[in-house]
């Protein structure tokens, strides 16, 4: 799909499966109505689409599915949060929805050549990094060790536990933490930032870090980063502003001197770091 020759324009896909996932989260598999454009469509991990339900708007979401796939196939998790996730919740199989994209910056997966890579996830962040964990376990010899911690809320609100286990057998190193614990969790307990202190052994030099989450989170897993040795230029978080037009018109999304659907959403820690810590930015 070109969105470079109108990136205005929605097209049609249809909701092949839908699949719930944790508490008011389910992931949606769309196909382009338009086989043509189905067939040319590609994405790169991080980047996201404009979902369009007619007569109710529009949201940004990220490609949570294989970057392999083309527009047979995209893959969505949503979060229901307000009116257009609502509306998209009411959505079934078989019934239409627009999608405008895709848009933004991808995770710079080149750059992960023969390093280490640490993947740090908050809640629904894990979403827009799902793709990147395909790619680690596609081309294992093109990286150097390969690790996620992921930190969720509770146990049950952990996203894609039934596919952890083949992560885990693809040699990705999964560290998994949960603010609240019950009684038949025995894993780590705390916010995910404490994971990437207490990593066994981390070679700051070959090291690439990508965080996604609250804001807050990539904040404070930025700092601890930093604190294990890391380079500002080897971080990279993906900024999740409220996005309108999503190609740098409208100034919905601007952040400092951002518009971060056009520069991001995913941004390098050294140009991201000015604005993280002003408040209310
Ligand atoms: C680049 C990018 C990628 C994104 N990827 C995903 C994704 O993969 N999956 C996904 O579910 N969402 C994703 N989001 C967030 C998603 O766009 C918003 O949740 C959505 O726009 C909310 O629209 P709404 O009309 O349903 O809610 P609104 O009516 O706009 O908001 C309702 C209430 O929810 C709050 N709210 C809005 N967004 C969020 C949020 N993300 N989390 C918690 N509360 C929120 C608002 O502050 C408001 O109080 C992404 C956003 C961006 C910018």
């Amino acid at each position: 799909m070109n969105t470079a020759a109108n990136p205005w324009l929605s097209h049609t896909a249809v909701i092949e499966e839908i699949r719930p996932e944790i508490e008011s989260v389910a992931t949606l598999i769309l196909r382009l109505e338009d086989s043509n454009l189905a067939g040319s469509y590609r994405f790169s991990p991080g980047q996201f689409n404009m979902l369009y339900v007619p007569g109710c708007g529009e949201v940004a979401i990220s490609m949570s599915g294989p970057a392999t796939d083309n527009g047979h196939r995209i893959t969505h998790t949503i979060r229901t949060v307000g009116r257009v996730t609502q509306a998209i919740e009411q959505l079934g199989v078989g019934e239409m929805i627009g999608v405008r994209g895709p848009m933004g910056t991808p995770w710079p997966i080149e750059s992960l050549h023969d390093r280490d890579v640490v993947l740090v996830s908050g809640g629904l962040g894990m979403a827009p990094l799902r793709p990147v964990i395909y790619a680690l376990m596609e081309e294992p010899k093109r990286f150097g060790r390969r690790t996620l911690l992921y930190g969720a809320r509770s146990p049950d609100l952990i996203l894609y536990a039934d596919e952890i286990d083949s992560w885990r057998e693809s040699g990705i190193d999964v560290h998994i933490t949960v603010d609240r614990a019950t009684d038949d969790w025995h894993g780590h307990v705390g916010t995910v930032h404490l994971l990437i202190d207490r990593l066994a052994s981390i070679d700051p030099s070959r090291t690439a870090m990508f965080a996604c989450g609250p804001e807050i989170m990539m904040h404070f897993s930025a700092k601890s980063g930093l604190a294990r040795g890391l380079a500002r230029e080897s971080i990279w978080l993906s900024m999740e502003r409220n996005m309108q037009c999503a190609f740098g018109m409208c100034g919905h999304c601007q952040w400092g001197s951002h518009f971060v659907c056009r520069t991001g959403p995913v941004l390098r820690y050294d140009t991201a770091e000015p604005f993280l810590t002003v408040r209310d930015l």
